[in-house]
């Protein structure tokens, strides 16, 4: 079962929400800065933390899903 990296509770198949090659709950993966609810594979990340891209991602920064 996988972790959810931002409460480090067990995400259900079900309900993941799989994202820079992690499994979230859908409320857990939210913007690191301004909270904001992301879609899986549209966001940016910094150092494992998701982030939106605009206007918190900051250019330039390459985002692991793009791989
Ligand atoms: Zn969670
Ligand atoms: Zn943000």
């Amino acid at each position: 079962m996988p972790e959810c990296p931002k409460c480090q509770k067990e995400v259900y198949f079900a309900e993941r929400k799989t994202s820079i090659g992690k499994d979230w709950h859908p409320g857990c993966l939210k913007c690191g800065k301004c909270g904001k609810t992301l879609t899986p594979g549209s966001h940016s990340e910094h150092e494992g933390t998701p982030y939106c891209t605009k206007p918190c991602g900051t250019s330039g920064e390459k985002a692991n899903y793009e791989k």
